[in-house]
């Protein structure tokens, strides 16, 4: 740290008061810090859920807007109540969306960035943090099995690497005259991120052409061949297939190898959305899941899902570098960034979207730095074992329906006691969710499978015990008898 922890300068007035503000608070601050420990990994029995009444609403926007200078104590205690309105993700029994597993290290990782604030958008700027992202983007690509061409970037999530991957296989496989010809193929099931994505890029509604899944959740192959074959003759031209490793819903995975056929068949662009799933490649127990994500042309990967980052952290990764980079690569560029950069090498605003970015790779680097390789795989094993638990415990009970093996952390299963007709049974499961939210013992949510509600936990969570687990399905099928004997 040296240079930046230099003994005291004076400031100019303007900086004056608040430097010392800061200063006099700075044990408050300390404080905050402990407190905020807390904040990121909530006890079984904190609310899962704080709802807001209009008044509370009306108070937040009073906030809102900054008028006066207000003490920093009054602003940390606002901060706190602003964010106290919230469904707390990284909840142990919250297990809607894809629960935040942050560990502390993630959001301490986070506090660095900030502090420093390194400029990461050129390699000069932000040289240090560059290396660590280049090096951790080379090692996350070894991890998937990719080949030595490969390269990538961090960026805010899958959202974004999903667009980015769709830009760079425009780019790879359309002329300019076919872009409103060009069709992305991607299962029912897919994201809906990838459709918004393709608009953003001035791709219309009817060029993402959506495929069957089969009954196994995952994109349908003979589907997928009869239309390219039919698109063709309608002089389409098929560029993208976007596969999932790891639906969101579901946690199926497609049949990439397979995948990976057919585009080098037909000349396609493969994308894989492992936003979700792609971290199983770190996994000791279940990495094979993962073993054909390399064959992809780009691969979307989030942190904050499965890598226990807190938001705002995912990457981008492509088989070769240098497509990111002719999609991306900026020719005229403002003198001032370029001073002193040797004109050849790749920087980060030559790779991505973004020119000014946090270090975005160190809170990864730093939650795996201080954990190690070995123990994050553990800790996405753990995920895995307790949906495996989950499943188990309510196969042995009566009265539960279990959609599909577990895939990739995630539970999909229903109540259905034999005493309740078959067109009560969504009414029973959306109360069941709801009775397990407002008692505070699990969050649960619904979804709808085929037009029938099934309850969904994505297991992901490193932070419940044996015992909690047990606990947790009592609570689960006690629930659902309570609410049979009321709804019935
Ligand atoms: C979460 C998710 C996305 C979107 O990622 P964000 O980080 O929320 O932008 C895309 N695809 C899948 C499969 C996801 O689970």
């Amino acid at each position: 740290m040296n240079g930046d922890t230099s003994e005291e300068k004076p400031v100019p007035d303007i900086m004056q008061d608040l430097d010392g503000e800061i200063n006099l608070h700075w044990r408050r601050i300390v404080q905050l810090l402990a407190e905020l420990i807390k904040v990121s990994s909530p006890n079984l029995n904190d609310q899962i859920i704080t709802h807001a009444t209009s008044e509370d609403i009306t108070q937040l926007r009073h906030w809102g807007s900054p008028g006066t200078p207000q003490p920093l104590e009054k602003a940390i205690e606002e901060a706190r109540t602003i964010f106290d309105y919230r469904i707390r993700t990284n909840h142990p029994l919250f297990f809607g969306y894809v629960p935040s597993g942050t560990v502390q290290l993630s959001w301490l990782g986070d506090i660095l960035i900030s502090a420093f604030n390194a400029h990461t958008g050129g390699r000069k700027a932000g040289l240090g943090a560059c290396v660590i992202e280049e090096e951790m983007i080379k090692w996350l690509t070894t991890k998937i099995n990719m080949p030595k061409s490969a390269g990538g970037i961090f960026v805010s999530g899958g959202s974004v690497a999903n667009m980015m991957s769709i830009a760079v296989a425009r780019d790879q496989k359309l002329d300019r005259g076919e872009y409103d010809r060009g069709v992305i193929y991607i299962s029912q099931r897919g994201h809906f991120c990838v459709s918004k994505m393709s608009r953003v890029l001035g791709f219309e509604r009817s060029q993402i052409h959506e495929v069957r899944c089969n009954d196994a959740f995952y994109l349908d192959i003979h589907d997928l061949k009869g239309q390219l074959v039919a698109d063709r003759k309608k002089g389409l031209v098929p560029f993208m297939i976007v596969a999932t490793c790891g639906y969101t819903e579901t946690g199926a995975i497609d049949p990439i190898g397979l995948l990976a056929e057919i585009a080098h068949q037909e000349a396609l662009w493969l994308h894989v959305d492992g936003s979700y799933g792609a971290s199983v490649a770190l996994s000791h127990s279940h990495s094979h899941l993962a073993a054909d994500l390399g064959l992809a042309d780009s691969v979307a990967w989030d942190a904050h899902k499965w890598l226990f980052s807190s938001y705002g952290c995912g990457m981008v990764l492509v088989r070769d570098k240098d497509h990111l980079a002719s999609t991306f690569g900026v020719e005229s560029r403002l003198s001032v960034c370029h001073a002193g950069e040797s004109s050849r090498q790749l920087q980060p605003w030559d790779l991505g979207v973004e020119l000014t970015r946090p270090a975005r790779a160190i809170s990864l680097w730093f939650t795996l730095r201080v954990l190690g390789e070995e123990r994050i795989g553990r800790m996405i094993d753990y995920g895995m074992h307790v949906a495996e638990e989950v499943q188990a415990q309510l196969q042995a009970r009566e009265g539960w329906d279990i959609l599909t093996n577990v895939k990739l952390g995630v539970v999909i299963f229903r109540n259905n006691p034999k005493t309740s007709p078959e067109r009560d049974l969504d009414a029973i499961n959306a109360e069941i969710s709801e009775t397990l939210l407002k008692n505070n013992h699990a969050g649960i949510f619904p979804v709808d499978v085929s037009g029938v509600k099934y309850l969904r936990m994505c297991c992901i969570t490193t932070r419940l015990h044996e015992e909690d687990i047990e606990r947790l399905v009592e609570e689960i099928d006690k629930t659902a008898k309570e609410v049979g004997r009321k709804l019935t």
